[in-house]
């Protein structure tokens, strides 16, 4: 079973850093529904983490990273694009989908040369991955097929005895955020959520594809 911890406690920050890592799968509240967190690079982790989940082995985990300034770690020439999506919904619910760096090696990336990543808009997590110093994983914390928890009871109740810490932190944000692929020739929504295509558009002053 998970040792459970409230959000607020003092040394909540800590024991998650302790457990990353330690290799361990941490359940944590965020701005958007509840995620798993494990440090992505450290395979023998993500592996973990995709046989909690049930995770079917080609489906790629996007990455946490703390704030912008962490791009590079992830990704080699930022885009203008990406920054000018990073700087509008940054922290927040915006997924974006950039070529990887190719010093980042993470079995969360399935083997593709891209990374989907996002700076989330929940300081608890922030200050975890800050701590940690090098990106994580931020899927969403349930068992594939079912749907993502909103609060820590339901996320214990599907993943629970399948990680090493879960940080109780009250009703997460709800809403899954929108994933959108920078990739390709044209913007393209990989996934609707919490920002809209409008919103992504405006932004860039361009049409993306739905
Ligand atoms: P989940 O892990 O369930 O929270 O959902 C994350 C979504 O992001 C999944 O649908 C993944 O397929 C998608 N995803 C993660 N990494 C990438 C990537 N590099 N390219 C495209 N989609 C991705
Ligand atoms: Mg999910």
């Amino acid at each position: 079973m998970a040792r459970i911890i409230l959000a607020q406690s003092q040394e909540c920050i800590a024991e998650a850093v302790n457990v990353l890592r330690g290799g361990g799968l941490v359940c944590l509240p965020t701005d958007t529904v509840y995620g798993l967190a494990a440090a992505a690079e450290n395979n023998a982790a993500v592996q973990r983490l995709f046989a909690a989940k049930d995770r079917a082995s080609d489906n790629p985990l996007p990455i946490f990273i703390s704030s912008i300034n962490a791009l590079p770690s992830v990704c080699d020439d930022v885009p203008v694009d990406v920054m000018q999506l990073a700087n509008a919904f940054w922290p927040g619910a915006l997924t974006i989908v950039i070529p990887k760096a190719n010093a980042f090696h993470s079995l969360a990336l399935v083997g593709g040369d891209t990374v989907a990543v996002r700076v989330p808009g929940h300081e608890l997590v922030l200050a975890i991955v800050k701590e940690f110093g090098r990106p994580v994983t931020g899927t969403s914390a349930n068992i594939s097929g079912l749907p993502s928890p909103s609060t820590a009871y339901d996320a214990d109740a599907q993943i629970g005895d399948r990680v090493d810490l879960l940080i109780d932190g009250g009703r997460a944000g709800g809403a899954e955020s929108t994933i959108v692929d920078l990739t390709g020739e044209r913007p393209a929504i990989l996934r609707q959520g919490a920002v809209s295509a409008q919103e992504i558009e405006r932004v860039l002053g361009a049409k993306v594809s739905k």
